[in-house]
């Protein structure tokens, strides 16, 4: 392990916290993101982390040893924030060679360092450049070589492609995640963009209002997002309230639906049905749903819109007055108003409220 935080907690106002008991640990050479929407708590969790924000209580700890104490720059963390602009009077050289020179390096091994940081992020012969010459992504590339140079224990990136259009994030977070693990470093990496962390991360930590959800590997989290607010976050709509009432099998306001995983009688859950378990067909037609396992609703089920998307057309429904989504791979024939037959092929809990046992629940 090489960074813990433990119960760290913040409140900028008086009883209003901003994070909230949060422990997390991240071991050497990870890439781990902190995903959550604006204002959950994220950069206040990273400054914690740097020693920029002192936490209310709850303590720090890299390499075995508390520094919630320590002053940030004794902590030779290197940092990437949106707002920590490049020098624009200092060339290219000069703003990578920046904190070199603050740590005592001899001329010689910071220009050394400075041509190796250029080669790192792809920008060999941009040493004299003015900053004012360079792209968006450009400047990007040299504020990572600027955090990196001075190799840092820990790197902390605050939605460092916040400013740029989307064509330009999605070439630079791939290239970020082969420049952060060519380098080794583990870092930490804050951003509200569920794509950018799934490229950039080995693991990702969902937070919500100051605390987590839940820590993942990218392809777990989507596949078995653990709590509404996950499944909501990473755009899946169809949640539907419901209980158990046998093995594997929950009853819902559209009827009866399989669900994975344990779950006693009588439990209360909440399903997710992903948009590629919802399958459909006009209301004369048989429903072959190529699964043995697939639950047809009864109720019935009208299409309420049609919306095509390239790759896939979403198709909302309303089934029994619920609403549900479908991802169709073909544009389908059918017409808002339609009448159409359901079919679930699987479904996912997402949260269980167990019941009282019968003995304690009295008389
Ligand atoms: P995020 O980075 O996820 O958007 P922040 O950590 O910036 O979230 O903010 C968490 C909460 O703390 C928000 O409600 C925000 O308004 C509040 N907050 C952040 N910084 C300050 C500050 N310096 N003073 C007062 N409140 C703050
Ligand atoms: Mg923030």
């Amino acid at each position: 392990m090489l960074l813990e935080t433990k119960s760290l907690t913040k409140a900028y106002t008086p009883g209003v916290t901003a994070v909230t008991n949060l422990s997390l640990a991240i071991d050497e050479g990870e890439i781990v993101c902190l995903l959550g929407p604006s204002g959950c708590g994220k950069t206040t969790l990273l400054r914690m982390i740097a020693g920029l924000v002192q936490p209310d209580s709850g303590s720090v700890w890299f390499e075995g040893a508390e520094v919630t104490a320590v002053p940030p720059h004794q902590r030779e963390f290197g940092m990437m924030f949106q707002d920590f602009a490049l020098f624009p009077h200092k060339n290219v050289a000069a703003n990578i060679a920046f904190g070199l020179e603050m740590h005592g390096w001899s001329r010689e091994r910071a220009a050394a360092r400075v041509a190796e940081m250029l080669a790192l992020v792809e920008l060999e012969g941009f040493g004299q450049r003015d900053i004012a010459q360079l792209s968006g992504g450009e400047q990007q590339r040299v504020a990572l070589a600027r955090a990196l140079a001075p190799g840092p224990r820990l790197l902390m990136l605050d939605e460092p492609l916040g400013a740029l259009d989307r064509a330009l994030r999605e070439r630079l977070m791939l290239d970020l995640r082969r420049i952060l693990q060519r380098v080794g470093v583990t870092a930490v990496y804050v951003t509200h963009d569920q794509t950018e962390a799934f490229a950039v991360a080995d693991r990702v930590v969902v937070m919500n209002a100051g605390r987590t959800e839940q820590i993942a590997a990218p392809q777990e989290l989507f596949a078995r997002p653990a709590t509404p607010f996950v499944a909501r976050f990473l755009g899946f709509h169809n949640l539907l309230d419901g209980v158990v009432v046998e093995s594997g099998i929950a009853a819902t306001k559209i009827g009866r639906l399989p669900f994975d995983g344990e779950g006693e009688i009588g439990t209360a859950v909440t399903l997710l049905i992903r948009p590629e378990s919802v399958q459909l067909a006009m209301n004369n037609e048989q429903l072959t749903t190529g699964s043995p396992s697939s639950f047809i609703l009864h109720p019935s089920s009208f299409i309420t819109g049609l919306s095509f998307r390239g790759r896939y057309t979403q198709v909302l429904l309303a089934c029994n007055g619920v609403p549900l989504m479908a991802e169709l791979p073909d544009f389908p024939r059918w017409r808002v108003g339609d009448e159409v037959a359901v079919a679930v092929t699987g479904t996912q809990v997402v949260e269980a409220r167990n019941r009282v046992p019968s003995e304690e629940r009295g008389s």
